[in-house]
This record gives structure tokens, sequence and C-alpha cells, in this order.
């Protein structure tokens, strides 16, 4: 069994893209088979260790960053044990990365169809914090798309989860917390809808219920091809006009850009259009049928909304298509950059509401930040086709920082009001406990901590992930 103790070997497992400070552990467990992670839980249970999951340390709430007991680092269960072509599915070992799921998937015609955006990411990662990316507009998130499970609980019990099989889940009553969750994208807390299979409470449990060894997902054929275009719109309700009927239109991907993210991308990108107010990136698929008249159609779309067809950036052969690709993926690295140079962690929404709210909520980002330009440097961008903006804060001065979190939780609380959710794809980690406690109440949390103690009695996974770990006393 692999185990280390140099500081700067833990140094390495002490960050993710939150930018939390302080994490600190005393080693590292790097097990090499499933055996071997039974052991280390078995044993640090028996002695009551805390043990903090980690897998490619892109998450962006401190989900996998420890405050005392030791790592267990997934690396080296990196295995992709099968490809199959006529099930379409695949089986893997939790830190197999999405971007070594995607080139092997690609070789036989295939594709993990939620691919969230960082290609870094394992997919243990991605299954405890559900993950979603651009596509989830059309094909949903992770949980979607995980079709078994097997999960190592802390006492050392293997169970082995199927989507559909029912009778794990009526099993024990104690199993599903006593709350249901909103009708809109969500990664916030345990997941509890009165159809759920058992599944469906690991998946997005932050690691917090037992450890995944494997998984099996489903995928699809690729497209016979797809087209990418960006349109610059003048103000900020032509994209949003264009995305309401764009979204009948059955694009892959709708994504916005507020004029402040634009101008923040304007350092890489200066051909960004002058006037440009926002933009909205889209996705869509090409069938053999389609032909050139419906590109025409979309064409026609983004000029009735005011966007220049000549201004548009399209994306139509491979090469195009990625500098799409990453002009929407410079986004979150442009933003994270600017808090790092400001020292401070991300404050950051990860909200969405129901397709009927969202232009109450638009109005409503927009009416408290355009009374806090002196406080902050402030973008919104995301998905907006689930309804689902990221707006980050940057405070200007470390004075600033407390209105900041004040103001993130002055929209989760709108946000809840609408029937939304806190947090739609990245999850609670250790830093939006009063987020999730503000949706559920107070009841709520003490259903995750029942449920919590019920799989892991001896309370010493992912400790502080959901809620303060003072709560499993
Ligand atoms: C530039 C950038 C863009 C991003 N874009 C998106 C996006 O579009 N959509 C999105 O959803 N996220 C996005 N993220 C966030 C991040 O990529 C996701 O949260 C991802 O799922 C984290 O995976 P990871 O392997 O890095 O996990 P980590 O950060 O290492 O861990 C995340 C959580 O999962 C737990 N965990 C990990 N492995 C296991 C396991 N085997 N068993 C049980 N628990 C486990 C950890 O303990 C931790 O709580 C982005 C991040 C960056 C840096």
């Amino acid at each position: 069994m692999l185990k280390k103790t140099d500081p700067t070997i833990i140094q390495s497992y002490l960050e993710d893209s939150s930018n939390l400070q302080g994490g600190h552990a005393e080693g590292v467990y790097l097990p090499e088979s499933e055996a071997e992670v039974i052991e280390i839980l078995k044993e640090c249970s028996q002695k009551k260790t805390p043990l903090t999951i980690s897998a490619g340390e892109t998450g962006t709430t401190g989900g996998c960053i420890p405050f005392g007991g030791w790592i267990l680092g997934t690396e080296k269960l990196n295995q992709l044990k099968n490809l199959d072509k006529d099930a379409k599915t695949a089986t893997l070992q939790p830190a197999v990365t999405l971007e070594t799921l995607e080139k092997e998937t690609k070789k036989l015609g295939l594709l993990y169809a939620p691919d969230p955006t960082e290609q870094t990411a394992f997919l243990g990662g991605t299954i405890a914090t559900n993950a979603s990316g651009s596509r989830s507009f059309r094909f949903g998130s992770t949980r979607e798309w995980v079709k078994r499970l097997k999960v190592i609980l802390s006492t050392g019990e293997i169970l082995e989860l199927k989507r559909n099989d029912k009778s794990q889940m009526t099993k024990d009553k104690l199993m599903r917390p006593n709350y249901q969750i909103p009708n809109v994208k969500t990664a916030a807390g345990y997941y509890s809808k009165s159809d759920m299979d058992l599944i469906d409470l690991f998946i997005g449990s932050e690691g917090t219920l037992g450890v995944v060894t494997e998984i099996e997902v489903g995928l699809i054929p690729r497209f016979f091809d797809t087209f990418d275009l960006i349109a610059f719109f003048p103000t900020e309700n032509d994209a949003v006009d264009f995305v309401e009927e764009a979204r009948k239109k059955a694009a892959l991907t709708l994504e916005f850009f507020d004029k402040n993210s634009l101008e923040l991308l304007r350092s890489s990108y200066p051909k960004i259009p002058e006037k440009a107010g926002s933009a909205v990136y889209f996705e869509c698929e090409l069938t053999p049928e389609s032909g050139l008249s419906y590109l025409d159609e979309w064409g026609k779309l983004i000029e009735k909304h005011r966007a220049k067809l000549d201004d548009a950036w399209l994306g139509m052969n491979d090469k195009q298509k990625q500098e799409l690709k990453d002009f929407r993926h410079a986004m979150p690295e442009h933003i994270n950059e600017e808090f790092k140079k400001h020292n401070t962690i991300k404050f950051a929404s990860d909200i969405a509401v129901p397709d009927s709210k969202f232009r109450e909520m638009l109005n409503f980002y927009d009416s408290t930040l355009n009374a806090l330009r002196s406080n902050f440097f402030f973008v919104k961008f995301g998905h907006i086709g689930q309804n689902h903006l990221h707006v980050n804060l940057v405070p200007r001065k470390p004075e600033d920082i407390p209105l900041a979190q004040e103001t993130i939780m002055k929209f989760v609380k709108k946000a809840v009001s609408l029937g939304g959710t806190c947090s739609a794809e990245h999850g609670i980690g250790k830093i939006k406990h009063p987020y999730l406690r503000e949706m559920y109440g107070g009841n709520g949390i003490r259903e995750m901590v029942r449920v919590k103690k019920h799989f892991d009695p001896a309370g010493i996974l992912n400790q502080g992930n959901l809620f303060p770990k003072d709560l499993l006393k």
C-alpha cells in the first residue's frame, strides 16, 4: 500500500480551483486496487481518522481539500476497463479523465454526452459533484448517464448500485432525505425524489457517503456533424429574446456572456466586436438532411435579434470549432485568474431557476449589481439554456469581501423564493454551507446529517462537505 507523508507531496493535494486556503493533512494514501480502498476505509473507521477523497482537483468548492486526517488519492485507479460498442457503455475506474474517455470513445464513433467543461476532471469527481457541461442543455447532467456504480462505504461494505433497481431504495426508508429537490438543474445536497433509485443518492453526494471505485456510463453515437456559432448582440435583452426562441429549435448548447465577460476576454480575443453588449455561443447538430437552409434559419434568427451575421464567428470545421470551444472555456479560466490576482476565494453564484422565472432573476442580478459597481468587478456568464448563469464578483478592495458574501446570499434567497437552486452544477463543498441551509432550512440539513450517519457511521468521509463537520457530533 502506497502511503506518502512528504510535506511537498501533501501540499499538492491542498488546492482545487476554489482558492480555499488552510487545508492540511497528515498524509496521502494512494490505493492501487479496490481491496486497498477497503483496507484503508476499515482502518480509518476504526481509528476515526478523517479521510478526504481527491480526484482531478478541478472542483470549485474545496470539496477535495482536507482539514485534518488523511487524503485518499484516487489517481492510481485509472483503468478504462471496457468500452462496449454495441451496448454503448463505458466501464471505468474513477480516475479515468474526461479527456481519456473522449479520446477512447471517439475511436469507436461514440460520445459521452454530458461533457463537463474541464477535461482533466476525473469521472469519479464528476459523479461525486453531478457535474454538467454546456451540452447538458440537451443531454442533462452526469446523473442521467450513470448506469451503475460500485461504492465502498466507510465500514468496508461494497454497494453495487444500479439504475432502475427500485428494490435497493425500498429496503430502507431511512435512506432518503425527507425533502423534495427543486424542479431545475441542481447539484445542491443529497438528491431526494419519490421515484429515485438508490444510485441517485450517491451521485452528487460529494464523497460524503462512500468512495466510488467503479463506474458504468451510457454513451451515444457521435453526431453526423455539428456547427457552432458565436453571435454578438447589442444588449443583454436581445440575447435573452434570441435564447427564448433558440430553446425551441433543439440546439445542443446555449451559453451566454455579458458585456463584462466580453471585456475580460478581449485581452485574449481582440476581435470581439467593439459594440458587443452580450454574446451567445450555440452548437447545433447537423444531419445528412439538414442542408444549408438550416444554417440560414439560424442566421435569420440571430439577425432578427439585432446580431450582425458579419460579426458572428462560425465553426464549421474541426479547427474553427475548437477555437470557439476554447473561447467558451477561456471564461472560467480568465475569471479564476482575476480571483487569484486579488488573492481571494471565488465569489460565484451557481444558481438555476425555472424557465418562467429567468427574466425576473436576471433583472434582480442587474439591479443589484449596477448599484455595486464601485465595490466589484462582476461578470455573468454560462448555461443560459437551463436558466443557469454564473455571477462572479471580484471585490475591488479587501473591505468589500463581506459584501460579496452578502450579495451572493441575496441572489440565493431570491432564487430559492423563485423555486430555484443555490447550486446547479458545482456543488456545495466547504464554502457554500449557508446557501444550502437557505435552500433546505435547518430541518433539511438535519435530514442530510441523518443520511450521512446511516452510511458513514464513523463520520470520517469528506468531513466539512455539504455541512459543517460539527453537526456530526
Ligand atoms: C476551468 C474549469 C471549468 C469548469 N467547468 C465546469 C462545468 O462546466 N461544469 C461543472 O459541473 N464543473 C465544472 N468545473 C468544476 C469541476 O471540473 C467539476 O466539479 C468536476 O466534477 C470535479 O472533478 P475532479 O476530478 O477535479 O474532482 P475533485 O475536485 O478532485 O473532487 C470533487 C469532489 O468529488 C469527490 N470525489 C472525487 N472522486 C471521488 C470518488 N471516487 N468517490 C467519491 N467522491 C469522490 C471529492 O472528494 C470532492 O468532494 C470546472 C472547473 C474548472 C477549473
